[in-house]
């Protein structure tokens, strides 16, 4: 990888000082972009296929407890009925705390 870095760098130098430093610059700039962008793409689509595996196995809470979810942002409380993932749900863009209760 250094090897290769070495000529990429005389090459950039070289076309920086007779061309324009722009004309190094902003190739880079496009690929950093690139980059970034790919890697939250790929981000979504692995937390997308989590989900789906995990949704074979919804199963219906049992009627001696109670989970609830609330959202530490706004307050709101989610009551679960049936759990397809372990994962809890988000809201106000972050993750809700789980909190079950046990029924008399
Ligand atoms: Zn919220």
């Amino acid at each position: 990888m250094i090897l290769l870095l070495i000529p990429a760098i005389a090459i950039a130098v070289v076309i920086g000082i007779n061309v324009g430093w722009q004309w190094v610059l902003a190739p880079l700039l496009a690929f950093a972009l690139l980059r970034w962008s790919i890697a939250s793409l790929r981000v979504l689509v692995t937390d997308a296929k989590h989900l789906e595996t995990g949704a074979g196995e919804a199963a219906p809470v049992g009627a001696d407890e109670r989970t609830l979810f609330w959202c530490e942002e706004c307050g709101t409380e989610v009551l679960l009925l049936v759990r397809g993932t372990s994962r809890a749900p988000s809201h106000c863009g972050q993750r809700m705390h789980e909190r079950t209760e046990i029924r008399n």
